[in-house]
């Protein structure tokens, strides 16, 4: 008689317990402290693709310089760049890094929109989410994070884009990341419009960019009366003088930039962009981050290949 296997679903439910504070809760703060984001700041959703793909592994300044690029050899419209050929467009993005293979995954991405949906990405964005989900993830090179900033930013779909500064900032306010699927189920059962699921995403990057960045500012968070690990003071920021300065006042021109920071601009949509540079792209891993919540945070995960590094910079 087969054994019953009672492991599985009780796990489950474990994984998928709430904890830490409501997601509503920290929208609200996030969004009473620093208002709409109004993002994606793109003119079509093609040029939300572009993008999305250009931001990876760097900042958004230097994404938006590879768009403006575009933009002026091209329409950023399907057309528009393909009629430019892999190899000018590679030259064109060259600010983005990883040029090349860039260009490679936009050309990969305009393969899949022929073979799917008559070259139109607006065909495809206007698919369920699932079926638009699985062809952009079919592509080399678009993952997870990439697939669902298209999605839900030029589809309109009711995604939750979930980053490194997403698992950072939910993992120390005490909210469990068993997964990053895991993730994305808690936010959308409680945020549940798109335009929420979006603005959180666009906030999370604004607070992970300037204040819980991987040393925290805690005393000028707007999350801290909620997070435990600000309120446990076990991660000290190194940008937070004696008065607890915010960083967000007073920093143009004044010269007293936290560590690390980067101008208003370079603020923006960004794929692996939190405190990480071109060519050592990390993502973290449930496991490791999870272990660092309430203590010492440890990223860690994969990188380019050097090679590929190499080859793109000295191109
Ligand atoms: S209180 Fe500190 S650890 Fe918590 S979210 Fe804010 S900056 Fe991050």
């Amino acid at each position: 008689m087969p054994r019953a296997n009672f492991a599985r679903p009780s796990s489950r439910r474990r994984r998928d317990r709430p904890g830490g504070p409501p997601v509503g809760e920290l929208y609200r703060l996030l969004l009473g402290h620093f208002g709409p984001q109004g993002w994606w700041p793109a003119e079509s959703p093609f040029e939300v693709l572009l993008g999305a793909i250009l931001t990876q592994s760097v900042t958004w300044r230097n994404a938006a310089r590879a768009v403006q690029a575009v933009r002026a050899e091209a329409d950023l419209t399907e057309e528009g760049v393909r009629g430019l050929g892999e190899e000018k467009l590679a030259a064109l993005i060259r600010p983005s890094r990883f040029f090349r293979q860039k260009s490679r995954r936009i050309f990969a991405v305009l393969g899949e929109l022929d073979r799917v949906s008559g070259g139109s990405l607006d065909r495809l964005v206007a698919r369920d989410s699932a079926t638009a989900r699985r062809h952009l993830l079919a592509v080399p090179g678009i993952g997870e994070e990439t697939a669902d900033a298209i999605l839900a930013y030029a589809g309109g779909h009711a995604l939750f884009v979930v980053d490194a500064y997403t698992r950072r900032i939910l993992v120390r306010c005490g909210v469990p990341w068993p997964s990053d699927d895991s993730l994305r189920r808690r936010v959308r059962a409680e945020l549940e419009t798109a335009q929420a699921l979006q603005e959180f995403h666009a906030l999370l990057t604004r607070l992970g960019h300037r204040i819980c960045r991987p040393a925290p500012l805690c005393p000028v968070c707007p999350l801290l009366a909620v997070c435990p690990t600000g309120q446990a003071g076990t991660l000290t920021g190194k940008g937070v003088g004696p008065r607890g300065r915010d960083p967000e006042e007073g920093t143009e021109g004044e010269g007293e930039r936290p560590e690390e920071e980067e101008t208003e601009d370079q603020v923006g949509p960004t794929e692996g962009g939190s405190g990480t540079r071109a060519g050592t792209r990390r993502e973290t891993s449930p496991t490791r981050l999870g272990r660092a919540h309430g203590g010492r945070l440890r990223e860690s995960g994969r990188h380019h290949g050097k090679a590929q590094e190499e080859e793109d910079v000295t191109a």
